[in-house]
């Protein structure tokens, strides 16, 4: 039974995730590279390491969420790495959106030290972890993931078991396909009905309702129309996932022409400096382009 667990990565993802295991009850250790974000996990009993490698020590399970590749390089098998740290008959568990590939990578790694592995990225933002409403997904061996589905009952909602390792990694990258797709297709929706001069709050009670309605496109496009693009999911790691999928469906020569397109509009949202606001600011690059601004008055 899993009592004591080492979180790693508090941003927006991990922050909710490991508050979550604070508030059922397990032992927690905490690391993250500003140090300053493990303060109010300090404040509430839990132990904060000095390093990755520190922060394993003695603990039954780890669990990171970490921006990308490069922080997984770092974090895992960089000096003072986890992997410098793990000890034989422990659990690790990468629930960032990485390609496949990095999860077999972390997997042979960690089989080497003899220490079992679970590629476990989620879907959901910034509120459903905060409200342990995560949809997640899980793969690797299928005993190691039902000894930590308690774990995850803590986390989320919904929870899939995958399969072989870099399933769930894999699994993770065809939702986002969708999600970036969906995002792009809301942006160019809301740009082309203001330009149509349709009153933009029916154009939403429409997609409220109609055949086509997603979550996704009525909370996107509620905050739209606010203009509020806080973040939940950085504009920025929505283009390193579309990077990541390009990557992805490449290596597989499955085609994947949109999402061409969607990964351009990112870029150029970026490039305009909104790298760091909402994925649903992509939005902003239309607009600089049909010379609107989407918004609740629906006046360009
Ligand atoms: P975030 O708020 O930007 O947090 C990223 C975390 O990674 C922070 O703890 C950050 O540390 C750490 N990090 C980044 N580069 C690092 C490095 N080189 N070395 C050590 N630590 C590093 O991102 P997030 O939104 O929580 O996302 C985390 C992961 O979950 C990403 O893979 C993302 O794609 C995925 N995800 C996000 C969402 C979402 O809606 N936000 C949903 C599903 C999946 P600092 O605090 O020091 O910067």
């Amino acid at each position: 039974m899993i009592k004591t667990i080492s979180f790693l990565g508090l941003g927006t993802m991990g922050a909710g995730m490991a508050l979550n295991l604070l508030k059922a009850g397990y032992k927690l250790t905490v690391w993250n590279r500003s140090a300053e974000k493990c303060e109010s996990f300090a404040r509430k009993r839990a132990r904060v390491a000095d390093t990755p490698a520190d922060a394993v020590r003695d603990v039954d399970l780890i669990m990171y969420s970490l921006s990308n590749d490069q922080a997984i390089e770092e974090v895992v098998f960089g000096a003072k790495g986890i992997l410098s740290g793990i000890k034989e008959g422990q659990i690790a568990m990468d629930m960032s959106t990485v390609l496949p590939a990095t999860s077999l990578r972390e997997q042979k790694a960690y089989a080497k030290r003899g220490v079992d592995f679970l590629d476990a990225p989620v879907f959901g933002s910034k509120q459903e972890s905060a409200d342990a409403k995560l949809w997640i997904m899980a793969a690797g061996n299928k005993a190691i993931f039902e000894k930590v589905k308690p774990v995850f009952e803590h986390l989320g909602q919904t929870v899939h078991y995958l399969g072989k390792n870099g399933n769930a990694a894999a699994m993770k990258l065809v939702g986002n396909l969708i999600v970036a797709l969906e995002l792009e297709a809301l942006a160019e929706g809301l740009v082309l009905a203001q330009k149509a001069g349709l009153d933009l709050s029916t154009v939403m009670e429409v997609a409220r309702v109609a055949d086509f309605r997603s979550p996704l496109l009525v909370s996107n496009g509620q905050n739209i129309l606010k203009r509020d693009f806080s973040t939940s999911f950085a504009l920025k790691l929505m283009l390193k996932d579309a990077g990541l999928i390009e990557k992805f469906g490449e290596s597989l020569e499955s085609p994947i022409p949109a999402l061409r397109v969607v990964k351009k509009n990112l870029e150029s949202a970026v490039a305009l400096g909104f790298g760091k606001e909402n994925a649903s600011a992509l939005i902003k690059a239309l607009e600089k382009e049909a010379h609107v601004e989407v918004n609740a008055h629906g006046v360009g």
